[in-house]
């Protein structure tokens, strides 16, 4: 029973997604039906346990990762490799917290996938191959934040000729009243949800995240307003780039941009974060002019402090999992150190120095997920990965040249020319429909068709829909035709 399940479930995976991408209200009702609403005392068998989560449960699932034509939020999909490595993890269920290189690989095994991650974006390893995974983007953003939290207090206190403490050990109000400042805020420009969650996490506060954007780009930094927010003397700062805005897929910087900012942060002793979930995935393009303006807008982040990546989107491995990279190896421990734990450490090696994961990151336990990264990482290689987020950004730019030319919709951002729109795209389409009164109600109706699926999001005040894609079965002629045809089915309703 086990086996053949397992084989079914490899071919759910393998296989074409047939149903809609959101599940019936048949589906989901009889779904809700099944769920008990006590623990009974006694168990039922596993086949009955596994009949269950199959006939009743299952098919109240969305196409989220299954489902090429799931453009909602940006979810990516599983590839085979990632699947079989992912099963290998459950079933060896490795735990990989303490580095102790007798006992297991495992610690090696996630170093080394950190390592490949490193190639694949072109970061320079003998600054770049140090970090950790985490549970996802928002896992990796409070990594960074946490880090500069420690770098931009202990550059205050060199300033100032203050012996320096740890935030990690003293905690956020004694180091800030040691120093006679009144807080840190986050600058940056149009950032991800989770970025602003993150300063609430860290006691730097939601509130003290602050645009700094120009007037006439949102995601543009206005130079001379981030220096005199860096010049503050009552408050210390972190820059947080837009590595990839999550509505328009489009880059808050160029290499020219980062390299003032970087000096701006140099010169007031300021962290340099940036947030590429998605977006570091323009460096694996070519130097090819198809892509040449969205491999700009990834250019010059190596020239940051701290990377968020994630995981279980463009990479297409399964939830969840996110990277993060920073090139101060020393910081992370002052915050994330298991104190008292000395049994902990690392153990010796031959190797390269490994630190144990539960010193500089969030969790003591933790899920193997370096696995299915390393196993899809092998399977496709640097030219795999290429191909496909190449697909994804032709399908993109496909459906902005259809949209551009249809009466019924209007492209976002508003742009001056066609090709400049096409030049700028990502793997994000940003729209909404002329009409008023259609597109209050754009995304549901393309939603019920249950063909396609996207998000609803705002932009500019008025609500917009927002095509991601991110799945590693992409096909441009194939998705294409679906995507257009229901957008043009939705518009003659
Ligand atoms: C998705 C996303 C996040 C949050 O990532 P999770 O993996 O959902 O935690 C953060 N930043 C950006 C730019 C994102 O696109």
């Amino acid at each position: 029973m086990q086996e053949q399940i397992l084989q079914d479930l490899w071919k759910v995976a393998q296989g074409k997604w047939e149903s809609g991408v959101l599940p019936s209200a048949e589906s989901l009702a009889r779904a809700r039906a099944s769920l008990p609403t006590t623990l009974p005392a006694t168990g039922t068998s596993l086949e009955a346990v596994q009949r269950h989560i199959l006939d009743d449960i299952v098919p109240a699932f969305n196409g989220g990762s299954i489902s090429p034509n799931y453009y909602g939020f940006i979810t990516g999909g599983t590839t085979p490799a990632a699947l079989f490595a992912d099963n290998v993890v459950s079933a060896y269920d490795q735990n990989v917290q303490v580095h102790i290189p007798n006992h297991s690989i495992v610690t090696d095994v996630e170093f080394r996938a950190l390592g490949l991650l490193a190639d694949l974006f072109r970061l320079d390893r003998s600054v770049w191959h140090n970090g950790t995974f985490t549970t996802g983007a928002t896992g990796s953003n409070i990594l960074g934040l946490a880090c500069g939290r420690e770098y931009v207090l202990r550059k205050a206190a060199e300033k100032k000729g203050v012996q320096v403490n740890s935030v990690g050990e003293f905690g956020l109000f004694e180091v800030l009243h040691a120093l006679g400042l009144s807080g840190i805020q986050v600058l940056s420009t149009l950032p991800h949800s989770s970025l602003v969650k993150a300063a609430g996490v860290l006691g730097i506060g939601r509130a003290n995240v602050r645009n700094v954007c120009r007037a006439d780009n949102p995601l543009h930094f206005d130079l001379e307003q981030l220096e005199k927010e860096l010049a503050r003397t009552d408050k210390v700062s972190i820059v947080a780039v837009s590595s990839g805005e999550v509505n328009t897929g489009r880059f808050a910087t160029t290499k020219e941009h980062l390299l003032q900012i970087r000096q701006l942060c140099d010169k007031y002793g300021a962290w340099l974060h940036a947030d590429g979930a998605f977006g570091i995935f323009a460096r694996i393009l070519d130097d090819d002019p198809e892509f040449a303006t969205v491999r700009q807008g990834s250019e010059g982040i190596d020239l940051v402090d701290s990377i968020t990546g994630d995981g279980h989107k463009l990479l297409n491995v399964p939830y969840d999992c996110g990277f993060f990279f920073c090139r101060h190896p020393d910081l992370a421990v002052n915050v994330f150190q298991n104190a008292n734990a000395a049994y902990l450490t690392a153990g010796p090696s031959d190797g390269p120095v490994i630190p144990s994961p539960l010193n500089i990151g969030m969790e003591n336990s933790r899920r193997f997920r370096a696995l299915p990264v390393y196993a899809s990482l092998l399977s496709y290689g640097k030219d795999g990965y290429k191909d496909m987020l190449q697909r994804q950004i032709r399908l993109a730019r496909g459906i902005y040249d259809w949209i551009y030319d249809h009466p019924e919709y209007t492209p976002l951002p508003v742009t001056s020319s066609k090709s400049d729109l096409l030049d700028q795209t990502f793997m994000s389409v940003l729209f909404r429909a002329t009409d008023d009164n259609l597109n209050r109600e754009l995304s549901k109706k393309i939603n019920d068709t249950s063909r396609m699926f996207v998000s609803g999001t705002s932009w500019d005040g008025a609500p917009a829909t927002r095509i991601a894609i991110s799945n590693w079965r992409v096909d441009v002629e194939r998705d294409l035709k679906l995507v257009t045809g229901v957008l043009a089915e939705v518009a003659r309703q």
